[in-house]
């Protein structure tokens, strides 16, 4: 029987939160997360989702990269779309690891968001890993595998999803304790309040006695601290209604 993963969605967009920020994207968002975030937007991933194949998989994103292919429309440097394994988290699945190789062995330029509590150290080289350190408002801090600091290369990249100024300063600590800013690039992405719908009962509690940063006070204070990271938020909660799926 061929390998296979348990897939919830498999969809072309932007990319949304990273140095790779607006850029078509083909987006495969994989089944379950052993994570319970605050703020987690993607609570229909952690159950839903279907067996599939590793060639159905491969097919599909082939399909929809197709049109990308006409040669008077493509770029000079980098073929696109790009192809970003996501979640949920993706690593939970063994079978994330030779699908990223097969992409990578069809000219795909690959990423993947995982939650930064597992093993990255058997990911294909040529993937551009964005790895999460879990802030204190997530709920989830003492999840953070700090041994995957030392795997990152130039080419990765790590996230701090900022909602509090706990948050904030965590992340300036992180930054200065293990000298993060000469490995890869930083990402200080700001928590998009949740809609209605995305609330969901599992979903840790933000820890009592801290405080929300909007996301102008986060913007200034980065400015104000000359930080070297980057700023961002969640652009396709911007361009489309924050509780779209498939976008
Ligand atoms: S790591 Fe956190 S934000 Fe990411 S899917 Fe899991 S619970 Fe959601």
């Amino acid at each position: 029987m061929s390998d296979t993963l348990v897939v919830n969605e498999i969809y072309l967009s932007l990319q949304g939160e990273s140095t790779f920020a607006g850029l078509p994207c083909i987006f495969i968002r994989l089944t379950a997360c052993d994570l319970r975030c605050s703020y987690c937007d993607t609570a229909y991933a952690f159950t839903e989702g279907k067996k599939k194949p590793l060639p159905e998989i491969l097919a599909e994103v082939k399909r929809l990269a197709k049109p990308f292919s006409n040669p008077q429309l493509s770029t000079l440097n980098s073929q696109l779309p790009l192809v970003e394994l996501t979640g949920g988290e993706p690593l939970l699945q063994k079978n994330s690891l030779p699908l990223m190789e097969s992409l990578c062995d069809d000219g795909f330029t690959v990423l993947i968001e995982t939650g930064g509590a597992h093993d990255i150290s058997k990911i294909d080289p040529r993937v551009r890993r964005i790895v999460d350190l879990k802030c204190p408002s997530s709920g989830e801090v003492e999840r953070n595998l700090f041994t995957n600091i030392a795997h990152l290369k130039s080419g990765d990249e790590i996230k701090f999803v900022i909602g509090t100024i706990e948050d904030y300063d965590w992340a300036k600590g992180q930054i200065a304790t293990h000298n993060l800013g000469k490995i890869c690039p930083l990402l200080f992405s700001w928590v998009h309040p949740l809609a209605p719908e995305q609330q969901n009962k599992s979903l840790k509690r933000v820890p009592a006695g801290q405080t929300p940063v909007s996301r102008r006070e986060l913007a200034e204070k980065i400015i104000a601290d000359a930080l070297s990271v980057r700023f961002q938020i969640q652009q396709h909660k911007i361009i489309w209604p924050p509780e779209q799926r498939g976008v």
